[in-house]
């Protein structure tokens, strides 16, 4: 086992090559799943005037006093507030004022009453002449259906914190603010490169000895999950002429990291190792992993370069320990992995290495039972498909039995 470098070690020695990226301003249409480069303050208040939060009548709650459907309060109607206009005047005592939803309340007003507890009607589509008096059914309160000038924030918020990733609702925090371009960290730009002559691209018929690039995909849509650029090579194939092309093509991007899968092993084709060792410094290591045989780690042509393994689930699981944290790095963001305590619930067998095994998880009053899904095959990517997570056996554990306590990584909330 000794020869075994331990993951934390391995990690550890990559997180070293990597700092985070520079700062972009992009459109705000294309900010989604971009990570905000600096602290966002308020240079308004929001919603900047008090205004209705219903199609109704702003009111002063007081002249309301005491009204129900038989005694309704009876209001001289001074003034239509229409959306987006500002209130020509103050209301008095006695007064009322039609008002849309979102229009600014008129001086002297303290409270709205929707349209449905009066005796007028508000029919879409057309805009009824303003009534001269409007019955009102019930009482209203102080401050009822309007909201104050400031509610959702204030000028000088910070109202979004750097490194915050962008989601919807920041991309419409963004634009109440008026950021039609944003300040971003660079995306990391990610070439992934299959590897191998049994490979044929995935709209190529299936011939005999053959199966579809499944890792340009899996590993295409991880790079883009965690807030990457992705780009697709076309296949690499088992000699050294097409892998120097490959490898050179793939510098074109000046990305920030080169992923490649397969082709990295001890087997007599692997060529790509030997493109590799003349491009660049390639350090192969033995980790104490499983699934994920050798992982290559190093630099082609100045870019840091991760081989993974050529399995569909190894080169998933290898994603995960290893690129996912500098992916993360890249962008400053913190490398919370998502998981669970489970009790195992059934008796399995380790092999030293620390393990991800693909499990099951079901609840059972408050704790989760895990049970293993079928194969563990590296090569049987739909166990990854239903399995809730992957239970990390730690390394050291030869037996592990029903009833003990793991870590389990989500793939899916339970
Ligand atoms: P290797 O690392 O080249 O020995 O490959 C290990 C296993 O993974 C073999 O069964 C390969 O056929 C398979 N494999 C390698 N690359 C891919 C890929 N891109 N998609 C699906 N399977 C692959
Ligand atoms: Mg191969």
């Amino acid at each position: 086992m000794s020869d075994l470098l331990p993951v934390e070690d391995a990690v550890a020695r990559i997180l070293e090559h990597f700092q985070p990226l520079p700062v972009e301003t992009i459109n705000l249409l294309d900010s989604l799943g971009h990570v905000l480069a600096f602290d966002i303050l308020a240079d308004i208040d929001s919603p900047p005037f008090p205004n209705s939060s219903m199609d109704g009548y702003a009111v002063i709650a007081q002249d309301t006093q005491g009204a129900d459907q038989q005694q309704p309060a009876r209001l001289r109607v001074v003034m239509d507030i229409p959306a987006g206009s500002m209130p020509a005047d103050a209301i008095g005592a006695g007064e009322a004022a039609r008002i849309m939803t979102g229009a600014p309340l008129p001086d002297g007003a303290n409270a709205v009453i929707p349209v449905e507890q009066t005796d007028q009607g508000w029919r879409s589509g057309e805009n009824p002449p303003l009534p001269d008096y409007v019955n009102i059914y019930r009482t209203v309160d102080p401050g009822d259906s309007t909201r104050p000038r400031g509610e959702d924030f204030m000028v000088g918020d910070v109202v979004l914190p750097a490194l915050t990733p962008i989601r919807p609702q920041e991309m419409g925090v963004l634009a109440a603010l008026g950021y039609s371009g944003v300040p971003v960290i660079c995306q990391p730009r990610v070439v992934i490169l299959s590897t191998g002559d049994e490979l044929v691209e995935v709209d190529e018929p299936l011939t005999p000895g053959k199966i579809r690039d499944v890792n340009g995909y899996t590993l295409y849509g991880l790079v883009k999950a965690y807030g990457g650029q992705a780009v697709r090579l076309p296949i690499v194939r088992d000699n050294l002429e097409d892998a120097r092309l490959r490898f050179r093509e793939a510098l074109e991007y000046q990305p920030d990291i080169i992923l490649s899968s397969a082709g990295v092993s001890v087997g007599t084709f692997d060529v790509v190792r030997t493109v590799l060792e003349e491009m660049g410094e390639i350090n192969f290591w033995r980790v104490n992993l499983r699934p994920g045989k050798p992982v290559a780690f190093g630099h082609v042509g100045g870019v840091p370069f991760f081989g993974l393994p050529g399995n569909p689930v190894s080169a998933m699981v290898t994603f995960d320990v290893f690129v996912r944290p500098a992916l993360l790095k890249l962008t400053s963001q913190p490398d919370a992995v998502q998981t669970v305590n489970a009790v195992l619930g059934e008796d399995l067998q380790s092999d030293g290495r620390r393990s991800y095994l693909r499990v099951n998880l079901r609840r059972d009053g408050n704790t989760l039972i895990a049970t293993t899904t079928g194969t563990q095959s590296s090569g049987a990517l739909t166990s990854m498909v239903k399995a809730d997570g992957l239970i990390i056996i730690p390394e050291g554990v030869q037996y592990a039995s029903a009833g003990e306590i793991f870590s389990v990584r989500l793939l899916r909330p339970v």
